[in-house]
């Protein structure tokens, strides 16, 4: 058997490794390293994967979320409600910019934002929601949009985990994360689903207004050469990074259908075991599907229950099967966002959450002996 891997990129690279190759001899040989071609057909072709008006691609997607911020022109004092479990990222940058965060629970179920603790978060001074597509599947972006409108907020989508999954709205309607608020960020970090050789991410907008905000945004404030209109930031997606994600990007689609069949596989084997909650999708689907497009399984997540989350951790590892916990503390708990305005009561599930989840090796290249021993390592220790 191979070796499991948490993430392989390299088994994944050794199949594109020709276009790869390529491509960035090419960049290298053109000497166009920011700003090249590569950049703008990456970003051309990511707009027509994703049906929407406006791709920027910066930095990272921690840029990516900071710029959608600066470029609503959300100001000093404004709250912005977003997950208590997620990563660090969404609400570090909302600190960064001396926007007031404010952290609200999740479902048990999906893991993503909490529809009525949103609704109750809501004050005169609230200016923005930001939900997480945590793990691969969208939060309840219709509800959430129709509170934004109701209460004239913002919606910034952390699509970090979720790209190329679909939203499918009550009446039938799909459209794809991340573009469905008033902007969308995601992240090319190398172990996301469509992840490149460094640090990468963008910006999505349908609204041509905010798309040329953000263009000068990326660009030290410039809109015109050495004009500076507004305070901006440097964050670029380099042509390298561009040519890799240029060439991964037809891949996307196949590289979340394997996501699925191996968390198809992961479920078939959890899915009668009493101390197991296998993740749940949202969405109305019941069960991952052949034709499944809700979750792209950026983490599979399981919740164990009756047994010791951390001595199963550690269990696994002896065993050399890699695992993580995502997140072990709450972001209202993080030394750098406790807040005397939060109330430990408004974040049970959060707070269970952090105690008995763990995220098994999830890549495009597991196999079906790996997934085997993998599930039979963990059943095996429930039986002790
Ligand atoms: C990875 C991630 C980010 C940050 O992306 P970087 O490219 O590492 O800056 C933000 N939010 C979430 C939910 C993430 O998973």
């Amino acid at each position: 058997m191979n070796k499991i891997q948490m993430v392989d990129l390299k088994g994944q690279y050794n199949d594109i490794k020709n276009v790869v190759n390529s491509s960035i001899q090419e960049v290298i040989e053109t000497t166009a390293f920011i700003n090249g071609p590569k950049v703008h057909d990456f970003q051309k072709n990511l707009e027509s994967y994703l049906g929407v008006k406006h791709v920027i691609p910066c930095a990272n997607g921690t840029d990516a979320l900071q710029i959608a911020m600066m470029g609503l022109g959300l100001k000093t004092g404004d709250e912005v409600i977003t997950a208590d479990f997620t990563f660090a990222a969404t609400v570090e940058v909302i600190a960064l910019l001396n926007l007031t965060p404010v952290l609200v629970d999740v479902n048990v179920g999906d893991f993503n934002i909490d529809i009525e603790a949103i609704k109750k978060a809501i004050t005169p001074k609230t200016k923005a929601i930001v939900p997480v597509h945590l793990f691969g599947q969208c939060a309840n972006m219709e509800a959430i949009m129709e509170i934004a409108k109701a209460n004239n907020l913002y919606v910034i989508e952390d699509n970090a985990q979720a790209i190329g999954a679909n939203y499918t709205y009550k009446d039938g309607t799909k459209v794809k994360a991340g573009t469905i608020g008033d902007v969308g960020a995601t992240s090319f970090f190398p172990s996301k689903n469509l992840g490149c050789y460094g640090d990468g991410g963008a910006i999505f907008t349908n609204d041509d207004d905010l798309a040329h905000t953000i263009r000068g945004i990326v660009n030290h404030g410039m809109y015109e050469r050495y004009h500076h209109d507004v305070v901006g930031v440097n964050s670029r997606l380099d042509s390298i990074q561009a040519a890799v994600l240029d060439a991964k990007l037809p891949k996307l689609n196949s590289y979340n259908k394997a996501r699925q069949t191996a968390a198809k596989k992961y479920n078939e084997a959890f899915k009668n075991n009493n101390n197991i909650i296998i993740p749940k999708l949202s969405n109305g689907c019941l069960e991952i599907c052949d034709t499944c497009d809700c979750h792209v399984f950026h983490q599979y997540t399981l919740r164990v229950k009756g047994i010791d989350r951390d001595a199963l951790a550690k269990h696994l590892s002896e065993k050399n099967i890699p695992c993580g916990v995502y997140y072990p503390i709450p972001l209202h708990r993080q030394k750098a966002y406790v807040d005397a305005r939060y109330n430990e009561a408004d974040f049970e599930v959060t707070n269970q959450l952090v105690k008995d989840v763990i995220s098994l090796p999830m890549h495009t290249e597991l196999d079906d002996e790996q997934i085997e021993y993998i599930t039979s390592t963990i059943i095996k220790f429930i039986n002790g």
